[in-house]
């Protein structure tokens, strides 16, 4: 018995049972004794993730895949969580324990999984696991280059990211369009930040929203005083300010408005 894929879900399933063991090797085992792996499909991954010392449950959104799992992994069957990942309330399963996510991620909504992740951080120590590879990029890029952006900034605000390696589309069945990269988040120690933390979103949002232009002029709307907008930062453009600088314009911006 296998599991008919559905484009609608993402579902590609790895093949390779290599790459399935390295993807459950980049866990450090630190700082928790749960993971939750988003999107298990047929267990590739989850098999290796249960050799483990620590508990695993899953979540998956498809009953064909999940019927499929409680037939093949007995042992799993009461940590298998038949929902929809952006949907659930976090703390209705895991209470305010901390727990791990990993995952051959479904692609379409791969995204939003990284921003659920940091929206729950306090509960989530690390997280790693397989994205299309220009998504996996844009996750761990620094200032500079073109991929750099608000994914990049608001993870590495709070994760230290790590790239690990890259994945050809020969080894999934049906094989996605694009290569796959597999990257890995660790919290810093410290993870909460010496600003108002829903002012740098919208901060990091704004002025990605125009990147190509100097933050004088594609963050007006947060209506600045001229005085700060004279300053050297503001002359520079979105892709060319690190994390820390992005953290110290928060900072600046709040105490214009004060
Ligand atoms: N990890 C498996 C499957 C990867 S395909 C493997 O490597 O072979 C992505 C999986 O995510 C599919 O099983 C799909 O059904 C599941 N999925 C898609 N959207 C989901 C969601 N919102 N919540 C939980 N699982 C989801």
């Amino acid at each position: 018995m296998t599991v008919r894929a559905k484009k609608h879900l993402g579902q590609h399933f790895l093949k390779d049972e290599h790459i399935a063991k390295s993807i459950a090797d980049t866990l450090t085992e630190t700082n928790y004794n749960t993971v939750l792996e988003i999107g298990p499909g047929m267990g590739v991954l989850t098999k290796y993730l249960l050799k483990k010392p620590f508990t695993t449950h899953v979540i998956e959104i498809d009953s064909e895949s999940v019927e499929f799992l409680k037939n093949t992994y007995l042992n799993l069957s009461s940590r298998i969580i038949s929902e929809d990942f952006l949907k659930i309330n976090i703390s209705d399963f895991f209470k305010e324990e901390p727990f791990a996510i990993i995952g051959n991620f479904p692609y379409n909504i791969s995204t939003q999984i990284v921003f659920k992740t940091l929206e729950n951080r306090h509960q989530i120590p690390e997280f790693s696991g397989m994205f299309q590879k220009e998504v996996a990029q844009r996750i761990a890029e620094k200032e500079g280059s073109k991929a750099y952006g608000i994914l990049s900034v608001l993870a590495q605000a709070f994760y230290d990211v790590e790239y690990l390696f890259t994945v050809p589309p020969t080894v999934f069945d049906p094989p996605p369009k694009v290569d796959s990269g597999v990257i890995r988040m660790i919290r810093k120690e410290n993870y909460s930040l010496p600003v108002d933390e829903k002012l740098f979103f919208k901060v990091v949002k704004t002025a990605f929203g125009q990147r190509r232009k100097m933050l004088r002029s594609s963050l007006k709307s947060l209506f600045l005083s001229d005085e700060l907008r004279q300053s050297d930062l503001f002359t520079k453009r979105p892709e060319q300010l690190s994390v820390a600088q992005f953290i110290n314009l928060t900072s600046l911006i709040e105490q214009d408005a004060s």
